[in-house]
């Protein structure tokens, strides 16, 4: 009997800003290998930084997840049997392990200041060494120490990285990885305010909580193995590790501002389905065969780590649009009046929501060309631009004539509007459709004219027919 291995991700964010396309990504494919395993997706905010870190960037996270869907079966509101899942709040457990590694020579006072340090690492560098802690306080005898904390300095504890080790690790994007513990340096695990060190916070927490896939920026590649060193140190499981490759903008730079990369929250508010956003992200670095739309639960079926590619990901802002059509075409049309927002809901009938939806769905990508349908149908004067005028005079009074007769006969009947339309005038094709749509709407596209047409009251359409003859009548 085959027993299916237990899966547990994790997204562990640092609450300085707001949440954005790359880290989201990071959290989508987190949340979706979980979920295609049946296993657990974890929330754990990393907000040791007590400067950068704030509250209402922990909030933020929080939000833009839950909008994504991407909810966390373990973490801050879910809880579980880990917890605390803030790492402000786990500092007995680090002392915990501080005490361990200092207890067994894993770890050591270290007293240089950040001159010290700053000089050493200058004098390597113009030697043409890598920069690496060079070992000052690791040989510090019992008193040398105890003298130093007499006179008040504060000192950080250091990781004693053991020497001629070879770290092996399979990571799960880049495969086999193989680094030499001599190009490590010892490095700090408590800073000198008492905080521990992003490497030991995020390494012990993703072992004590259980999580088996870390999937992160290739950017913590070189973290990783440090993170192994001092798991293995302690006696704690290490989690495998994949590092998804970045994501850069069309120059080829790593993804910015300035290529238009906004926060989630920036596309929420522009519009943008989350839906969209998912698809967009899930093919960002990762292969899917299947180019339809999917939702979570098809973009997480389909997930495979093997598709997750080394190559970086270029971010292309049609894509993104491409995936917002398709998140319109499926929503449903509850979600879609929601979406079209309170203005649309001011104008637009309720009883004629669901019309309304279905008449202009295919035509909009943002509320807001769904707030001009619904002036167009609901308000007026309708505003005639320059081609639409053309048409109007070229199709001349004669035709509007006839279509005032048609609507008097037919309402708003668009079939039969047009049916008397091409008796009477013998116009076809776009001769016929062109200048009703024009006088209708004021364009000379857009949804299907009977389903416009259906919610036009037949006397606003009177009134746009007449204006129209007026302008033909003018020529
Ligand atoms: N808090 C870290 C970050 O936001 C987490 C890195 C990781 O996923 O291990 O970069």
């Amino acid at each position: 009997m085959t027993t299916k291995t237990f899966t547990k991700t994790r997204f562990a964010p640092s609450p300085t800003g707001l949440l954005h396309l790359g880290n989201a990504r990071t959290a989508l494919f987190s949340a979706l290998l979980a979920r295609r395993d049946e296993g657990v997706f974890l929330l754990r905010i990393e907000d040791t930084d007590q400067e950068r870190s704030k509250v209402e960037y922990t909030e933020a996270v929080e939000e833009d997840l839950c909008w994504l869907g991407l909810d966390w079966q373990e973490g801050p509101h879910a809880g579980g049997m880990h917890g605390p899942y803030l790492q402000s709040e786990r500092g007995a457990v680090y002392r915990n392990y501080f005490d361990i590694l200092e207890q067994e020579g894993r770890a050591y006072l270290c007293f240089c200041s950040d001159r010290e340090l700053d000089l050493a690492r200058k004098t390597q560098l113009a030697a043409g060494q890598p920069p690496r802690y060079p070992g000052t306080c690791a040989r510090l005898s019992p008193d040398e120490v105890v003298a130093r904390l007499q006179r008040g300095l504060q000192p950080t504890l250091r990781f004693r990285v053991p020497p001629g080790q070879v770290v092996e690790f399979d990571d799960l994007v880049r495969g086999p990885q193989r680094f030499a513990s001599a190009d490590i340096g010892d490095f700090i695990v408590r800073r000198a305010d008492g905080t521990p060190a992003f490497f030991f916070s995020n390494a012990i927490d993703d072992a004590l909580m259980g999580v088996t896939h870390v999937l992160r920026g290739e950017d913590h590649l070189t973290n990783t193995p440090r993170q192994i060193l001092l798991l293995d140190a302690l006696g704690l499981r290490v989690p495998r590790y994949g590092h998804i490759s970045m994501i850069l903008g069309p120059d080829g730079a790593p993804l910015s501002k300035r290529h238009g990369s906004r926060s989630i929250r920036e596309l929420r508010e522009t519009g943008y389905l989350p839906g969209a956003v998912n698809n967009y992200m899930a093919r960002l670095g990762h292969y899917y065969e299947n180019n339809a739309y999917l939702d979570l639960p098809g973009l997480a079926a389909e997930f495979d780590i093997a598709n997750l590619g080394r190559a970086p990901a270029h971010y292309d802002t049609t894509h993104l649009l491409h995936w917002q059509r398709e998140a319109i075409a499926q929503a449903h049309a509850d979600e879609l009046w929601r979406w079209m927002g309170a203005e649309v809901r001011a104008l637009v009938p309720a009883d004629a929501a669901a019309d309304f939806v279905a008449a202009v769905r295919a035509n909009v990508t943002f509320p807001e060309h769904a707030l001009d349908w619904a002036r167009i149908i609901y308000s007026d004067p309708l505003a005639l631009g320059h081609p639409a005028r053309q048409v109007i005079t070229e199709a001349g009074s004669a035709f509007f004539e006839h279509a005032l007769t048609g609507l008097a006969r037919h309402s708003t009947n668009f079939k039969e509007l047009l049916g008397h339309l091409k008796n009477e005038t013998g116009a076809k094709g776009k001769a016929l459709f062109h200048p009703l749509r024009a006088a209708l709407t004021g364009e000379l596209d857009g949804p299907e004219m009977a389903s416009l047409m259906a919610l036009l009251s037949p006397e606003r359409a009177r009134r746009r027919l007449q204006a129209c003859l007026e302008i033909a009548n003018c020529k």
